[in-house]
Protein backbone atom coordinates (compact mmCIF):
# COMPACT_ATOMS: atom_id res chain seq x y z
CA UNK A 1 0.00 0.00 0.00
CA UNK A 2 1.14 3.45 -1.08
CA UNK A 3 0.45 6.55 0.88
CA UNK A 4 1.54 10.08 -0.63
CA UNK A 5 2.51 11.99 2.87
CA UNK A 6 3.25 9.40 5.02
CA UNK A 7 5.82 10.96 7.69
CA UNK A 8 3.79 11.08 10.44
CA UNK A 9 3.05 7.30 9.65
CA UNK A 10 6.85 7.08 9.68
CA UNK A 11 7.34 8.22 12.94
CA UNK A 12 4.86 6.22 14.30
CA UNK A 13 6.71 2.90 12.84
CA UNK A 14 10.36 4.28 13.60
CA UNK A 15 9.06 5.12 17.51
CA UNK A 16 7.18 2.30 17.82
CA UNK A 17 9.90 -0.19 16.48
CA UNK A 18 12.49 1.57 18.56
CA UNK A 19 10.23 1.23 21.96
CA UNK A 20 7.26 -1.04 21.75
CA UNK A 21 7.93 -3.52 18.80
CA UNK A 22 9.06 -6.37 20.58
CA UNK A 23 6.35 -6.66 23.21
CA UNK A 24 3.56 -5.27 21.75
CA UNK A 25 1.20 -7.67 20.35
CA UNK A 26 -0.11 -8.21 16.72
CA UNK A 27 -3.29 -9.40 14.81
CA UNK A 28 -3.96 -12.57 14.62
CA UNK A 29 -4.66 -15.26 11.94
CA UNK A 30 -8.77 -15.42 12.26
CA UNK A 31 -10.14 -12.69 10.40
CA UNK A 32 -7.42 -9.73 10.30
CA UNK A 33 -8.77 -6.72 8.19
CA UNK A 34 -8.66 -8.03 4.59
CA UNK A 35 -5.77 -6.95 2.06
CA UNK A 36 -7.91 -6.62 -0.64
CA UNK A 37 -10.43 -4.54 1.01
CA UNK A 38 -7.59 -2.15 2.11
CA UNK A 39 -5.74 -1.57 -0.91
CA UNK A 40 -8.92 -0.81 -2.85
CA UNK A 41 -8.34 2.57 -0.60
CA UNK A 42 -6.65 5.17 -3.49
CA UNK A 43 -5.66 7.83 -0.53
CA UNK A 44 -7.49 10.34 -2.03
CA UNK A 45 -8.97 11.82 1.00
CA UNK A 46 -12.35 12.38 0.06
CA UNK A 47 -13.59 10.62 3.59
CA UNK A 48 -11.69 13.17 5.70
CA UNK A 49 -14.30 15.67 6.15
CA UNK A 50 -17.02 13.71 6.29
CA UNK A 51 -15.01 12.00 9.40
CA UNK A 52 -15.97 12.98 12.50
CA UNK A 53 -13.51 12.01 14.51
CA UNK A 54 -11.18 13.96 11.81
CA UNK A 55 -12.85 16.57 12.28
CA UNK A 56 -12.50 16.96 16.30
CA UNK A 57 -9.15 15.64 16.38
CA UNK A 58 -7.41 17.03 13.19
CA UNK A 59 -5.05 13.92 12.53
CA UNK A 60 -4.41 11.74 9.71
CA UNK A 61 -4.55 8.84 12.08
CA UNK A 62 -7.67 9.31 13.37
CA UNK A 63 -9.34 9.80 9.77
CA UNK A 64 -10.37 6.76 7.73
CA UNK A 65 -7.50 7.12 5.49
CA UNK A 66 -4.67 6.97 8.44
CA UNK A 67 -6.44 3.88 10.08
CA UNK A 68 -6.83 1.91 7.01
CA UNK A 69 -2.85 2.51 6.44
CA UNK A 70 -2.80 1.42 10.39
CA UNK A 71 -4.63 -1.95 9.66
CA UNK A 72 -2.16 -2.49 6.57
CA UNK A 73 1.51 -1.62 8.67
CA UNK A 74 -0.06 -3.94 10.97
CA UNK A 75 -1.23 -6.78 9.03
CA UNK A 76 2.00 -6.27 6.95
CA UNK A 77 3.95 -6.77 10.24
CA UNK A 78 5.36 -3.18 9.88
CA UNK A 79 3.64 -1.36 12.72
CA UNK A 80 2.51 -3.18 16.24
CA UNK A 81 -0.20 -3.23 17.95
CA UNK A 82 0.90 -0.69 20.81
CA UNK A 83 -1.64 1.72 22.73
CA UNK A 84 -0.58 4.62 21.24
CA UNK A 85 -2.17 2.48 17.74
CA UNK A 86 -5.26 1.28 19.39
CA UNK A 87 -5.87 4.44 20.34
CA UNK A 88 -6.65 5.78 16.94
CA UNK A 89 -8.96 2.84 16.52
CA UNK A 90 -10.85 3.46 19.50
CA UNK A 91 -11.47 7.06 18.39
CA UNK A 92 -13.24 6.01 15.76
CA UNK A 93 -17.04 6.43 16.20
CA UNK A 94 -17.84 3.37 13.75
CA UNK A 95 -20.49 5.69 12.15
CA UNK A 96 -19.77 4.73 8.81
CA UNK A 97 -20.06 8.10 6.66
CA UNK A 98 -16.87 7.18 4.99
CA UNK A 99 -18.51 4.51 3.83
CA UNK A 100 -21.09 6.68 2.36
CA UNK A 101 -18.58 9.24 1.01
CA UNK A 102 -16.04 7.19 -0.58
CA UNK A 103 -15.71 7.06 -4.47
CA UNK A 104 -13.97 4.37 -4.59
CA UNK A 105 -16.53 2.12 -2.55
CA UNK A 106 -14.20 1.18 0.24
CA UNK A 107 -15.77 -1.52 2.59
CA UNK A 108 -14.48 0.55 5.75
CA UNK A 109 -17.57 -1.18 7.84
CA UNK A 110 -15.91 -4.39 7.30
CA UNK A 111 -12.43 -3.64 8.15
CA UNK A 112 -13.30 -1.89 11.21
CA UNK A 113 -15.29 -4.56 12.52
CA UNK A 114 -12.45 -6.95 11.56
CA UNK A 115 -10.09 -4.38 13.58
CA UNK A 116 -11.87 -3.96 16.76
CA UNK A 117 -12.72 -7.78 17.31
CA UNK A 118 -8.55 -8.69 16.90
CA UNK A 119 -7.99 -5.58 19.22
CA UNK A 120 -10.61 -6.98 21.77
CA UNK A 121 -8.35 -10.38 21.38
CA UNK A 122 -5.20 -9.28 21.14
CA UNK A 123 -4.57 -5.87 22.79
CA UNK A 124 -4.28 -5.61 26.48
CA UNK A 125 -6.35 -2.74 28.00
CA UNK A 126 -5.76 -0.69 30.96
CA UNK A 127 -7.35 -1.87 34.42
CA UNK A 128 -9.91 0.65 34.95
CA UNK A 129 -10.79 0.69 31.23
CA UNK A 130 -11.20 -3.07 31.26
CA UNK A 131 -13.32 -2.82 34.15
CA UNK A 132 -15.12 0.02 32.33
CA UNK A 133 -15.46 -2.46 29.40
CA UNK A 134 -17.13 -5.60 31.54
CA UNK A 135 -19.29 -3.54 33.61
CA UNK A 136 -21.11 -1.74 30.59
CA UNK A 137 -21.18 -5.34 28.62
CA UNK A 138 -22.50 -7.07 31.61
CA UNK A 139 -25.10 -4.46 31.77
CA UNK A 140 -26.52 -2.42 28.95
CA UNK A 141 -27.80 -5.65 26.93
CA UNK A 142 -29.77 -7.16 29.76
CA UNK A 143 -32.61 -5.13 30.52
CA UNK A 144 -33.69 -7.81 33.86
CA UNK A 145 -29.59 -6.54 35.15
CA UNK A 146 -29.82 -3.09 34.17
CA UNK A 147 -32.90 -2.53 36.26
CA UNK A 148 -31.60 -3.77 39.56
CA UNK A 149 -29.26 -0.84 39.32
CA UNK A 150 -32.48 1.67 38.65
CA UNK A 151 -34.04 1.78 41.73
CA UNK A 152 -30.98 3.93 43.22
CA UNK A 153 -30.59 5.07 39.97
CA UNK A 154 -34.72 6.50 41.20
CA UNK A 155 -33.53 7.69 44.27
CA UNK A 156 -30.73 9.57 43.24
CA UNK A 157 -33.04 11.89 40.81
CA UNK A 158 -36.09 11.88 43.07
CA UNK A 159 -34.34 13.09 46.28
CA UNK A 160 -32.80 16.03 44.25
CA UNK A 161 -29.05 14.80 44.65
CA UNK A 162 -28.99 14.32 40.50
CA UNK A 163 -30.02 18.07 40.33
CA UNK A 164 -27.81 19.48 43.26
CA UNK A 165 -24.64 17.25 41.96
CA UNK A 166 -24.83 18.55 38.37
CA UNK A 167 -25.56 22.12 39.24
CA UNK A 168 -22.32 22.34 42.19
CA UNK A 169 -20.21 20.57 39.04
CA UNK A 170 -19.15 17.81 41.25
CA UNK A 171 -19.66 14.95 39.21
CA UNK A 172 -17.28 16.10 36.41
CA UNK A 173 -14.42 17.68 39.32
CA UNK A 174 -14.81 13.97 41.48
CA UNK A 175 -15.63 11.16 39.27
CA UNK A 176 -13.56 9.93 36.50
CA UNK A 177 -14.37 11.24 33.42
CA UNK A 178 -16.14 8.17 32.00
CA UNK A 179 -18.41 7.90 34.70
CA UNK A 180 -19.35 11.21 34.59
CA UNK A 181 -20.36 10.73 31.04
CA UNK A 182 -22.65 8.04 31.47
CA UNK A 183 -24.18 9.78 34.54
CA UNK A 184 -24.56 12.76 32.15
CA UNK A 185 -26.62 10.89 29.45
CA UNK A 186 -29.07 9.22 31.95
CA UNK A 187 -32.55 10.73 31.33
CA UNK A 188 -35.36 11.08 33.88
CA UNK A 189 -36.61 7.54 34.86
CA UNK A 190 -40.18 6.35 34.79
CA UNK A 191 -41.82 3.78 37.03
CA UNK A 192 -42.56 2.03 33.02
CA UNK A 193 -39.04 1.47 33.45
CA UNK A 194 -39.06 -1.38 35.61
CA UNK A 195 -40.93 -3.64 33.49
CA UNK A 196 -42.27 -4.61 30.25
CA UNK A 197 -45.54 -3.74 30.14
CA UNK A 198 -46.48 -4.58 26.45
CA UNK A 199 -48.66 -7.42 26.14
CA UNK A 200 -46.89 -10.65 23.83
CA UNK A 201 -49.98 -10.01 20.88
CA UNK A 202 -51.18 -6.86 20.43
CA UNK A 203 -54.14 -6.86 17.44
CA UNK A 204 -54.82 -4.59 14.61
CA UNK A 205 -57.16 -1.84 14.86
CA UNK A 206 -59.88 -2.57 11.93
CA UNK A 207 -58.52 -4.74 9.06
CA UNK A 208 -55.73 -6.56 9.86
CA UNK A 209 -53.02 -5.98 6.57
CA UNK A 210 -49.81 -7.55 8.54
CA UNK A 211 -48.51 -9.50 11.99
CA UNK A 212 -45.25 -8.43 12.07
CA UNK A 213 -42.72 -8.72 15.17
CA UNK A 214 -41.15 -5.76 17.30
CA UNK A 215 -37.82 -5.49 18.76
CA UNK A 216 -37.83 -3.47 22.47
CA UNK A 217 -34.43 -2.84 22.60
CA UNK A 218 -32.82 -3.40 26.08
CA UNK A 219 -31.47 0.04 26.67
CA UNK A 220 -34.69 1.78 24.96
CA UNK A 221 -37.18 -0.22 26.49
CA UNK A 222 -36.24 1.16 29.95
CA UNK A 223 -35.15 4.52 29.19
CA UNK A 224 -38.00 5.47 26.63
CA UNK A 225 -40.52 3.01 26.89
CA UNK A 226 -42.84 5.81 25.74
CA UNK A 227 -40.96 5.29 22.24
CA UNK A 228 -41.96 1.77 22.03
CA UNK A 229 -45.88 2.14 23.37
CA UNK A 230 -46.11 4.52 20.59
CA UNK A 231 -44.65 2.52 17.81
CA UNK A 232 -47.48 0.16 18.63
CA UNK A 233 -50.36 2.55 18.69
CA UNK A 234 -48.95 3.71 15.06
CA UNK A 235 -48.67 0.25 14.11
CA UNK A 236 -51.89 -1.30 14.93
CA UNK A 237 -53.35 2.22 14.02
CA UNK A 238 -52.21 1.55 10.84
CA UNK A 239 -53.62 -2.59 10.38
CA UNK A 240 -50.61 -4.38 11.69
CA UNK A 241 -51.23 -7.35 14.26
CA UNK A 242 -48.03 -6.80 16.73
CA UNK A 243 -46.26 -9.87 18.02
CA UNK A 244 -43.82 -9.23 20.95
CA UNK A 245 -42.12 -12.40 22.36
CA UNK A 246 -41.46 -11.99 25.82
CA UNK A 247 -38.20 -14.33 25.18
CA UNK A 248 -36.06 -11.76 23.38
CA UNK A 249 -33.61 -9.34 24.88
CA UNK A 250 -30.78 -7.73 23.62
CA UNK A 251 -30.06 -7.68 19.90
CA UNK A 252 -26.45 -7.37 20.26
CA UNK A 253 -25.49 -4.11 18.53
CA UNK A 254 -23.46 -2.61 21.03
CA UNK A 255 -21.35 -5.22 21.46
CA UNK A 256 -21.11 -5.83 17.92
CA UNK A 257 -20.05 -2.30 17.54
CA UNK A 258 -16.99 -2.93 20.27
CA UNK A 259 -15.51 -6.05 18.95
CA UNK A 260 -17.12 -8.46 21.26
CA UNK A 261 -17.80 -11.18 18.70
CA UNK A 262 -18.76 -14.30 20.90
CA UNK A 263 -21.24 -12.29 22.88
CA UNK A 264 -22.60 -10.75 20.10
CA UNK A 265 -23.08 -14.57 18.44
CA UNK A 266 -24.76 -15.55 21.79
CA UNK A 267 -27.33 -12.72 21.57
CA UNK A 268 -27.83 -12.48 17.92
CA UNK A 269 -28.55 -16.58 18.35
CA UNK A 270 -31.23 -15.76 21.15
CA UNK A 271 -32.87 -12.93 19.03
CA UNK A 272 -33.52 -15.36 15.88
CA UNK A 273 -34.58 -18.19 19.00
CA UNK A 274 -37.22 -15.94 19.96
CA UNK A 275 -38.88 -14.76 16.95
CA UNK A 276 -38.63 -18.24 15.29
CA UNK A 277 -42.14 -19.73 13.34
CA UNK A 278 -44.06 -17.00 14.02
CA UNK A 279 -45.39 -16.21 10.46
CA UNK A 280 -44.47 -12.67 10.64
CA UNK A 281 -44.34 -10.28 7.71
CA UNK A 282 -41.73 -8.77 8.87
CA UNK A 283 -39.36 -8.14 12.03
CA UNK A 284 -39.39 -3.90 12.96
CA UNK A 285 -37.19 -2.36 15.00
CA UNK A 286 -37.33 1.56 15.98
CA UNK A 287 -33.78 2.32 17.15
CA UNK A 288 -31.40 2.75 14.33
CA UNK A 289 -28.65 0.86 15.98
CA UNK A 290 -30.08 -2.19 16.38
CA UNK A 291 -31.81 -2.40 12.73
CA UNK A 292 -28.27 -1.75 11.17
CA UNK A 293 -27.27 -5.04 13.38
CA UNK A 294 -30.39 -7.07 12.92
CA UNK A 295 -29.84 -6.64 9.19
CA UNK A 296 -26.04 -7.50 9.13
CA UNK A 297 -27.18 -11.02 10.98
CA UNK A 298 -26.62 -12.91 7.50
CA UNK A 299 -22.91 -12.06 7.90
CA UNK A 300 -22.12 -12.00 12.07
CA UNK A 301 -23.63 -15.85 11.82
CA UNK A 302 -21.89 -17.04 8.58
CA UNK A 303 -19.38 -19.52 9.99
CA UNK A 304 -22.21 -21.07 12.20
CA UNK A 305 -23.58 -24.21 10.33
CA UNK A 306 -27.10 -24.05 12.08
CA UNK A 307 -27.97 -20.33 12.13
CA UNK A 308 -26.23 -19.20 9.02
CA UNK A 309 -29.64 -19.96 6.91
CA UNK A 310 -31.81 -18.56 9.84
CA UNK A 311 -30.18 -15.67 10.36
CA UNK A 312 -29.62 -14.98 6.71
CA UNK A 313 -34.04 -15.43 6.82
CA UNK A 314 -34.28 -13.77 10.01
CA UNK A 315 -31.93 -10.43 8.53
CA UNK A 316 -34.08 -10.29 5.15
CA UNK A 317 -37.37 -9.56 7.23
CA UNK A 318 -35.99 -7.17 9.51
CA UNK A 319 -37.32 -3.11 8.56
CA UNK A 320 -36.75 -0.13 10.29
CA UNK A 321 -40.35 0.52 11.43
CA UNK A 322 -39.99 4.36 9.24
CA UNK A 323 -39.13 2.08 6.45
CA UNK A 324 -41.61 -0.37 6.65
CA UNK A 325 -44.37 2.28 7.16
CA UNK A 326 -43.34 4.45 4.39
CA UNK A 327 -43.41 1.05 1.68
CA UNK A 328 -46.33 -0.05 3.45
CA UNK A 329 -48.36 3.20 3.42
CA UNK A 330 -50.46 5.22 6.24
CA UNK A 331 -53.75 4.48 6.38
CA UNK A 332 -54.89 5.75 9.80
CA UNK A 333 -55.88 9.94 9.54
CA UNK A 334 -53.45 12.02 10.26
CA UNK A 335 -54.29 15.54 12.35
CA UNK A 336 -52.02 18.43 13.00
CA UNK A 337 -49.90 18.86 16.04
CA UNK A 338 -50.51 22.49 16.55
CA UNK A 339 -52.54 25.45 14.34
CA UNK A 340 -49.96 27.17 13.03
CA UNK A 341 -46.88 25.62 10.73
CA UNK A 342 -44.25 22.91 13.11
CA UNK A 343 -40.85 23.27 11.68
CA UNK A 344 -39.02 19.80 12.36
CA UNK A 345 -35.48 19.58 12.22
CA UNK A 346 -35.48 15.58 11.63
CA UNK A 347 -31.82 14.31 12.77
CA UNK A 348 -30.20 11.28 10.79
CA UNK A 349 -28.74 8.98 12.76
CA UNK A 350 -25.41 7.37 11.45
CA UNK A 351 -26.81 3.83 10.97
CA UNK A 352 -29.69 5.19 9.57
CA UNK A 353 -28.23 7.53 7.06
CA UNK A 354 -25.43 5.65 6.71
CA UNK A 355 -25.54 1.75 7.50
CA UNK A 356 -28.67 1.37 6.53
CA UNK A 357 -29.23 4.15 3.75
CA UNK A 358 -32.36 5.24 5.00
CA UNK A 359 -33.27 8.84 4.83
CA UNK A 360 -36.16 10.02 2.71
CA UNK A 361 -38.51 6.84 4.49
CA UNK A 362 -38.54 9.38 7.75
CA UNK A 363 -38.87 12.40 5.86
CA UNK A 364 -41.89 11.41 3.92
CA UNK A 365 -43.67 10.23 6.84
CA UNK A 366 -42.91 13.18 8.81
CA UNK A 367 -44.24 15.47 5.94
CA UNK A 368 -47.86 13.61 5.86
CA UNK A 369 -48.81 15.40 9.48
CA UNK A 370 -50.46 18.85 8.93
CA UNK A 371 -48.78 21.63 8.91
CA UNK A 372 -45.31 19.91 9.72
CA UNK A 373 -42.66 21.44 7.55
CA UNK A 374 -39.28 19.79 7.71
CA UNK A 375 -36.02 21.60 8.01
CA UNK A 376 -32.60 20.94 7.53
CA UNK A 377 -29.38 21.35 9.15
CA UNK A 378 -25.58 22.52 8.66
CA UNK A 379 -23.44 18.87 8.53
CA UNK A 380 -26.85 17.20 8.90
CA UNK A 381 -24.95 13.68 8.31
CA UNK A 382 -22.54 14.22 10.78
CA UNK A 383 -22.67 11.78 13.72
CA UNK A 384 -23.85 13.31 16.92
CA UNK A 385 -21.15 11.92 19.03
CA UNK A 386 -23.41 9.12 20.34
CA UNK A 387 -22.56 6.54 18.58
CA UNK A 388 -23.49 3.45 21.17
CA UNK A 389 -21.43 3.88 23.84
CA UNK A 390 -18.71 6.38 22.66
CA UNK A 391 -19.95 9.00 24.35
CA UNK A 392 -18.89 6.88 27.10
CA UNK A 393 -15.97 6.02 26.01
CA UNK A 394 -14.36 8.95 24.77
CA UNK A 395 -16.11 11.56 26.58
CA UNK A 396 -14.24 14.70 25.36
CA UNK A 397 -14.78 13.83 21.61
CA UNK A 398 -18.48 12.63 21.79
CA UNK A 399 -18.88 16.50 23.86
CA UNK A 400 -17.41 18.33 21.28
CA UNK A 401 -19.59 16.42 18.27
CA UNK A 402 -22.85 16.14 20.89
CA UNK A 403 -22.23 20.67 21.12
CA UNK A 404 -21.58 20.77 17.59
CA UNK A 405 -24.84 19.08 16.70
CA UNK A 406 -26.80 20.81 18.56
CA UNK A 407 -25.80 23.99 17.50
CA UNK A 408 -26.60 23.32 13.84
CA UNK A 409 -30.06 21.44 14.78
CA UNK A 410 -31.30 24.41 16.62
CA UNK A 411 -29.64 26.73 14.49
CA UNK A 412 -32.03 25.84 11.75
CA UNK A 413 -34.64 27.53 13.74
CA UNK A 414 -36.77 24.51 13.89
CA UNK A 415 -39.03 24.19 17.08
CA UNK A 416 -38.63 20.41 17.33
CA UNK A 417 -35.70 18.16 16.66
CA UNK A 418 -37.40 14.31 15.42
CA UNK A 419 -34.18 11.68 16.33
CA UNK A 420 -35.09 7.77 15.23
CA UNK A 421 -32.18 6.61 17.61
CA UNK A 422 -32.52 6.08 21.19
CA UNK A 423 -28.31 6.73 21.61
CA UNK A 424 -28.71 9.99 19.67
CA UNK A 425 -31.91 11.15 21.42
CA UNK A 426 -29.92 10.42 25.01
CA UNK A 427 -27.19 12.58 23.55
CA UNK A 428 -28.87 15.28 22.32
CA UNK A 429 -31.48 15.92 25.12
CA UNK A 430 -28.10 16.05 27.11
CA UNK A 431 -26.78 18.79 24.81
CA UNK A 432 -30.23 20.76 24.58
CA UNK A 433 -30.23 21.25 28.55
CA UNK A 434 -26.10 22.37 28.31
CA UNK A 435 -27.29 24.73 25.91
CA UNK A 436 -29.92 25.88 27.91
CA UNK A 437 -32.35 25.04 24.78
CA UNK A 438 -35.98 24.57 25.23
CA UNK A 439 -36.45 22.63 21.57
CA UNK A 440 -38.30 19.63 21.79
CA UNK A 441 -36.82 16.24 21.18
CA UNK A 442 -39.34 13.56 19.95
CA UNK A 443 -38.50 9.85 17.87
CA UNK A 444 -40.91 9.79 14.46
CA UNK A 445 -42.99 7.60 16.41
CA UNK A 446 -44.21 9.70 18.72
CA UNK A 447 -45.02 12.38 16.44
CA UNK A 448 -47.37 10.01 14.30
CA UNK A 449 -48.82 8.43 17.57
CA UNK A 450 -49.94 12.03 18.80
CA UNK A 451 -51.20 12.87 15.27
CA UNK A 452 -53.08 9.91 15.02
CA UNK A 453 -54.43 10.48 18.16
CA UNK A 454 -55.64 14.04 17.53
CA UNK A 455 -53.49 14.99 20.53
CA UNK A 456 -51.76 18.24 20.45
CA UNK A 457 -47.58 19.36 21.12
CA UNK A 458 -48.79 21.19 24.10
CA UNK A 459 -49.44 18.24 26.22
CA UNK A 460 -45.88 16.61 25.32
CA UNK A 461 -44.80 19.90 25.96
CA UNK A 462 -46.29 19.92 30.18
CA UNK A 463 -45.71 16.68 30.34
CA UNK A 464 -41.84 17.18 29.70
CA UNK A 465 -41.40 19.98 31.78
CA UNK A 466 -42.61 17.96 34.69
CA UNK A 467 -40.43 15.14 34.12
CA UNK A 468 -37.54 17.89 34.22
CA UNK A 469 -38.86 19.40 37.29
CA UNK A 470 -38.85 15.58 38.95
S1 LIG B 1 -12.38 8.23 0.26
FE1 LIG B 1 -12.08 5.99 0.10
S2 LIG B 1 -10.36 5.75 -1.30
FE2 LIG B 1 -10.34 7.88 -0.66
S3 LIG B 1 -8.97 7.92 1.17
FE3 LIG B 1 -11.04 7.63 1.95
S4 LIG B 1 -11.28 5.41 2.13
FE4 LIG B 1 -9.51 5.76 0.78
S1 LIG C 1 -16.62 5.22 10.73
FE1 LIG C 1 -16.96 7.43 11.09
S2 LIG C 1 -15.42 7.98 12.66
FE2 LIG C 1 -14.82 5.97 11.82
S3 LIG C 1 -13.37 6.47 10.17
FE3 LIG C 1 -15.40 6.32 9.20
S4 LIG C 1 -16.19 8.42 9.20
FE4 LIG C 1 -14.48 8.37 10.66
Amino acid sequence: MQISDKSSFDNISKNSQVNEWEISPRFDVKNPPKPELIDACVHCGFCLSTCPSYRVIGKETDSPRGRIYLMDGINEGDIPLSPAIAQHFDTCLGCLACVTTCPSGVQYDQLIEATRAQVERNYPRSLPEQVLRQFIFATFPYPNRLRVLLAPLLVYQKLGFQKLLRSLGWLEKYLPKQIAAMESILPALTPQAFQDSLPELIPAQGEKRYRVGMLLGCVQRIFLPEVNNATVRVLTANGCEVVIPKSQGCCGALTHHQGQESQTIALAKQTIDSFANLNLDALLINASGCGHTLKEYGHILQDDPEYAEKAKVFASKVKDVQEFLDQVGLTAKLHPLQEQTLAIAYQDACHMLHGQKISLEPRRLLRQIPNVQLRESVDASLCCGSAGIYNILQPEIGHELGQQKVTNLTDTGAELIASANVGCISQIRKHLDLQNRNTLLMHPMELLDYSIQGRKLSSYNASRSDSKRA
